[in-house]
């Protein structure tokens, strides 16, 4: 049987490795010179491979993790991930909250009441809106928001500050007046109502198209640099660009799916998918990626940020890159950095983290000179997190046909994991009904 996928970001090959499993080799086309998509190496003239965007994975990303472990058995988690237990933490030290090694709810309880930077009421307060949700078995009432949510269960604006904006900002992109709360409730399950594990903090050691996407994509047949046009659906074939094949997924971003299928045998169902994503819109993150003169550890490997835009301090995060010779800081839902002048962005960036680093009390030298940066602005990084967003399964009318990527339908927001899981789930789909269509031919065949 001849597959064919569109698009070499994580979900699409994670749908391609999946058909590899089961004995196929699918053709993956790519727009791009090399595979990952919005998880991507970028190539920089001095610094060297960095990536897109500064990426964190979490220990509830299970399918993501056994995918790149089963593809480098050989290789030393060490040496692709660092891997924490939970922690967050300003990088001028006025919070911090720390999860031990301690089956859960142990974890999150110690976390919460351990707090600094908190009252006891505040801390008491962030633990009965946990222990409510986790009671009402993480289920948000219908189309409410972050910020709803928040108002619900009284979290004092400290909390909001410290904890939970900065968590659903970094999990949702998307700002918590408008982003949804059944979303945040999921992230907030799988990563706390878990194994301990699962809350964990994994950054990758190496840029992320050699972590996996790069070797997954040695397997296959690799059309790199071809931009699909046309994806048409017969009840016989699929046809990519005028190519036949047996069937196909589709693993591009709504927009991109929208432009490329026009044609298939069920056109009501085809004008609903249509309005399913036109309904989609997006949100920026911008990274910077800075070049130190020399090495330089932050008190921690990944800190918050505390923001202030009047001074062009807009980070929100900050992590340590490469050989400890290279910080990125990360600002989600960007479009505020948009709007500004950004003339010196890098030296009040680079101000704002030798100021909040210089009060931690584990600082020891100032942060040295900032020799090259890069800044790199995803203005489609994630799909807007909003209540009531329809998004479509990764099965389609069409036997022939699947639908992958971050933004099908995965309970998770715009995240890695969401895109492997919908690769993976679209992949047994068409396996499913291809192969169950061809007993169904034997059969009758049979008792003809
Ligand atoms: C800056 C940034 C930071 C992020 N941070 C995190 C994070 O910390 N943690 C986390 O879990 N997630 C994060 N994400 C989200 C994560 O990157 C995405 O969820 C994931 O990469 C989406 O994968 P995908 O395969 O669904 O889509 P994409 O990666 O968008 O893949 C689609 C692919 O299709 C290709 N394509 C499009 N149109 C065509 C066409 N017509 N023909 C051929 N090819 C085509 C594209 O080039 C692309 O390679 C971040 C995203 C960005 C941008």
């Amino acid at each position: 049987m001849k597959f064919a996928i569109i698009g070499a970001g994580w979900a699409g090959l994670a749908a391609a490795q999946a058909l590899k499993n089961a004995g196929f080799t699918p053709t993956v086309f790519e727009a791009a010179p090399l595979p990952g998509g919005r998880a991507r190496r970028v190539d920089d003239t001095t610094m060297g491979a960095i990536d897109n965007g500064q990426h964190l994975l979490i220990g509830a990303y299970t399918e993501t993790l056994k995918l790149i472990h089963s593809l480098q058995p050989d290789r030393d988690a060490l040496g692709l991930f660092l891997r924490m237990p939970l922690r967050l933490e300003s990088a001028n030290g006025a919070f911090c909250m720390h999860a031990p090694r301690l089956p859960a709810p142990l974890h999150t309880l110690y976390a919460l009441l351990s707090a600094t930077g908190l009252t006891l009421s505040q801390r008491w307060r962030a633990l009965q809106m946990i222990a409510s949700c986790k009671l009402k078995q993480w289920r948000s009432t219908e189309l409410q928001t972050v910020e709803q949510l928040l108002d619900f269960y009284q979290q004092s604006p400290v909390l909001r500050q410290y904890l939970w904006h900065p968590l659903c900002l970094a999990t949702l992109n998307t700002p918590p007046r408008e982003a949804c709360a059944q979303l945040f409730l999921n992230v907030l399950r799988d990563s706390l109502d878990a194994p301990g594990s699962h809350s964990d903090l994994i950054v990758p050691r190496v840029d992320l198209t050699a972590l996996w996407p790069e070797i997954a994509a040695q397997g296959m047949d690799m059309r790199y640099r071809h931009i699909v046009r046309e994806v048409s659906v017969a009840s016989d074939h699929v046809s990519v660009d005028a190519e036949k094949f047996d069937a196909c997924i589709i693993a591009v971003p709504p927009y991109a799916v929208s432009r490329i299928l026009h044609h298939s045998t069920h056109p009501e169902q085809l004008h609903k998918l249509q309005s399913q994503l036109q309904a989609f819109t997006y949100r920026p993150i911008a990274t910077l990626t800075l070049q130190l003169e020399h090495d330089w550890r932050l008190p921690r490997p990944v800190m918050m940020l505390d923001e202030h835009i009047a001074r062009g301090h807009y980070g929100q995060w900050v992590f340590e890159r490469g050989e400890n010779d290279q910080l990125t800081v990360v600002i989600s839902d960007a479009e505020d950095f948009l709007k500004h002048e950004r003339s010196s962005f890098v030296s009040n960036i680079a101000e704002q983290i030798r100021e909040q680093v210089g009060q931690h009390a584990r600082a020891r030298i100032l942060m040295p000179a900032v020799t090259s940066h890069r800044l790199i602005v995803e203005k489609r990084a994630t799909f807007n997190a909003i209540p009531g967003l329809a998004r479509p399964a990764n099965k389609t009318v069409w036997s022939r046909l699947a639908l992958a990527g971050d933004w099908t339908d995965t309970g998770y927001p715009a995240v890695l994991e969401g895109a492997v899981r919908s690769g993976q789930s679209a992949a047994a789909e068409l396996l499913d009904q291809l192969l169950t269509a061809k007993q169904m031919t034997c059969h009758q065949a049979k008792h003809r």
